[in-house]
């Protein structure tokens, strides 16, 4: 049986692992088909390239091992870059955050040639399919591999962000959710006591979906996200008398959420939170002001975030992504795409057809839940 491939790109996410362990096992176990694993991502993938250009000895070597021993566990070219996958590599790693292959970026990969390089490799090792997990950057390298090629690609969305328009949710947006409101729980011990107004600074890029979901999820006073426009001064004290009424009318504390794509007219280099802080602190000290001893405290939440144990939502969509990429590399259709989570049902969307209308629809709509649920 031909091999399929899979490899992690791009930042890190929870639920990577869990998506490799059920790539690996319905490979072996359901299709009878055996999993190589790609380290590095892409980098990974272009060092073998290049070593079997100028050492064609190895490609021999790595063809023989992979048709001798199919499914035999262990990494099988001099730059360890390649991996056969069997039952046990991936045991006991379903909720370990990061991913067990590990994953890079890797700037080559942005060349036609580099990419064809790849492709050689891919065809010349007999691989049927490569399954690409990562985030938008990733997802677009396995889309021009797609067009370049005749290989069959399937992607697989990873990433925290929540940023792809063509899914409900990727890999590791669950768990991130849960840190932050884990995160949203410790703060609010220390804004009630000492009645502050904390500014937490989530991830998320240019999309503030993860900051909103976290929000509904924790109770959190305020969001800011990206999708309003930019923050100009007058907005800022906008939110700054909010929360000032709410103090008026008995509040002890507020949590405010700032997505780290929010941007600033006129433009800011300081973090969002830094900016905000200091928006409302002048606000709450103006002359005459009714609560001129109030505090802001700024956290930038980084890369905490990204890590941690995925949860049972992370791994059960994992499992759910890994069933339908299977039975799209089946498919006799030859039709390459991304898994996605579309009306709450797993699906695989074309490339090129990434668009989802009804997620800003979506997201507006959380917005004004967050409003409703949270007006104080
Ligand atoms: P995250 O959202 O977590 O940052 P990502 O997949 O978007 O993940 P990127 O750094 O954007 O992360 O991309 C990861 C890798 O994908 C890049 O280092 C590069 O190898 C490949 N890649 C990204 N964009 C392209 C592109 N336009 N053409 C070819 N390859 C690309």
């Amino acid at each position: 049986e031909s091999p399929v491939a899979v490899l992690c790109s791009g930042g890190d996410a929870p639920g990577m692992n869990a998506f490799l362990r059920a790539v690996v096992r319905l490979g072996l176990n359901r299709h009878h088909v055996p999993v190589l694993g790609i380290r590095d991502g892409y980098r990974g993938l272009v060092r073998a390239a290049k070593l079997a250009n100028v050492d064609s000895e190895s490609l021999v070597r790595l063809k023989q091992e992979i048709t001798n021993n199919p499914g035999k566990r262990g990494l099988i070219d001099s730059q360890q870059s390649i991996i056969q996958m069997d039952h046990a590599s991936v045991s006991g790693i379903m909720g370990k955050g990061g991913t067990i292959l590990g994953s890079a970026r890797c700037l080559d990969f942005h060349k036609r040639e580099v990419r064809d390089s790849v492709v050689k490799l891919l065809k010349d090792l007999g691989v049927r399919a490569l399954v690409v997990v990562g985030g938008d950057g990733s997802l677009t390298g396995a889309r021009l591999l797609a067009e370049e090629s005749d290989l069959r690609i399937i992607g697989v969305p990873a990433t925290i962000d929540n940023d792809l328009q063509f899914t409900e949710m990727a890999l590791g947006v669950d768990t991130a959710v849960h840190t932050l409101v884990w995160a949203v729980d410790h703060f609010i011990d220390t804004a009630r006591s000492h009645r502050r107004v904390m500014v937490l600074e989530t991830m998320g890029r240019e999309s503030g979906d993860l900051a909103r979901m976290a929000a509904l999820a924790s109770g959190a006073e305020m969001v800011i996200t990206p999708e309003i426009g930019a923050l100009t001064a007058e907005k800022m004290a906008a939110y700054a008398e909010e929360i000032e009424g709410a103090m008026t009318r008995g509040r002890g504390h507020a949590i405010v959420l700032i997505a780290e794509g929010v941007k600033f007219d006129p433009p800011q280099t300081r973090n969002g939170a830094y900016v905000l802080r200091d928006a409302f602190q002048n606000y709450f000290e103006r002359e005459g002001a009714p609560f001129q001893d109030l505090e802001v405290r700024p956290s930038v939440l980084g890369h905490l975030q990204r890590g941690g144990h995925a949860t049972p939502g992370d791994c059960i969509l994992a499992a759910r992504f890994a069933e339908e990429a299977w039975k799209s590399i089946l498919n006799h259709d030859n039709e390459n795409g991304i898994t996605a989570l579309q009306h709450n049902k797993v699906t695989i969307v074309p490339f090129g057809c990434e668009d989802m209308p009804e997620r800003a629809e979506t997201s507006s709509a959380m917005d004004r839940l967050h409003d409703d649920l949270a007006s104080w």
